[in-house]
C-alpha cells in the first residue's frame, strides 16, 4: 500500500516524502479513499495513529482541485479542536503536508490576543483552524463567517465533551453550509459521542483503528 494508490496527488506525495512518510498507517488506508469520495465519516483513532494525516491530505487535495469565486476570504475548510496544543499541531499539519500547494489557513485560540487572529482572517483564509470559544467570540464580532464551508472537521470530540465545550459546537454548527462533508474523530466512543455523531453527519463511513 503507497499514497500513490490512495490516489493522493503528487505536490502532495512530494511533501510526504520530504518527511519520510512511504505508507500509509491503517486510518489513513482507510478513510482516505472514502474522504476523496466525498462521504462523511466517524474515525474512532487515538492520538499517534495518524489522524491527522487522515483528514489533511485528502481535504488539501479537494481544496487544490476545485478554486472558489477569487474575491471570497471566508474559509472553505473547518477544524475545531479542544486545545490550543492540538490546534496548532494541525495548523503545522497543514503547513507540512500543503507546502507544494497554494492555499492559506490560521488558527485561532483563547488565551492570547485576537488582533493577529482578527488580521489574518480579514486577509482571507482557506483553511481555519480553531477552538470553540475563541471561534465563537470572533463569529460573534463579525470577523469570520461559516458561510462557504464545505469540509467541516471536529477533532478529538470525547475531549471537547470532557471540558464542556459541546455546548459551543452546538452553536457553531448551525452556521455552517447544511451541504458539506463532515468529519469527526474520537479516541473513545460513547451513548454521548454517538448521538452528537448522529447530529453532525450524514450517512458516515465508520473506521476504526
Ligand atoms: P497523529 O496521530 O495525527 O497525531 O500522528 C502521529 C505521528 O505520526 C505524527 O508525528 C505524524 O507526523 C506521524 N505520521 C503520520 N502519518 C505517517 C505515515 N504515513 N508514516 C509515518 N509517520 C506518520
Amino acid at each position: 500500500m503507497s499514497f500513490e494508490n490512495l490516489k493522493i496527488k503528487k505536490t502532495l506525495q512530494r511533501a510526504l516524502e520530504s518527511e519520510g512518510y512511504i505508507t500509509p498507517t491503517p486510518i489513513q488506508a482507510q478513510a482516505i479513499p472514502h474522504l476523496l469520495e466525498n462521504r462523511d465519516l466517524i474515525g474512532i483513532a487515538q492520538t499517534g495513529t495518524g489522524k491527522t494525516a487522515a483528514f489533511v491530505l485528502p481535504i488539501l487535495q479537494k481544496l487544490s482541485e476545485t478554486n472558489k469565486p477569487s474575491k471570497s476570504r471566508a474559509p472553505r475548510v473547518l477544524v475545531l479542536a479542544p486545545t490550543r496544543e492540538l490546534a496548532a499541531q494541525i495548523g503545522d499539519s497543514f503547513s507540512t503536508y500543503g507546502q507544494f500547494i497554494r492555499f492559506r489557513y490560521t488558527v485561532v485560540f483563547g488565551g492570547v490576543g485576537q488582533g493577529p487572529q482578527v488580521k489574518a482572517l480579514a486577509h482571507g483564509v482557506d483553511v481555519l483552524i480553531a477552538t470553540p470559544g475563541r471561534l465563537l467570540d470572533l463569529l460573534d464580532q463579525g470577523h469570520v463567517k461559516l458561510n462557504e464551508v464545505e469540509f467541516f472537521v471536529l477533532d478529538e470530540a470525547d475531549r471537547m465533551l470532557d471540558m464542556g465545550f459541546i455546548k459551543d459546537v452546538y452553536r457553531i454548527v448551525p452556521l455552517l453550509p447544511v451541504k458539506r462533508q463532515s468529519l469527526f474523530f474520537s479516541a473513545t466512543m460513547s451513548p454521548q459521542i454517538a448521538e452528537l455523531a448522529r447530529k453532525l453527519l450524514t450517512s458516515p463511513v465508520h473506521v476504526e483503528v
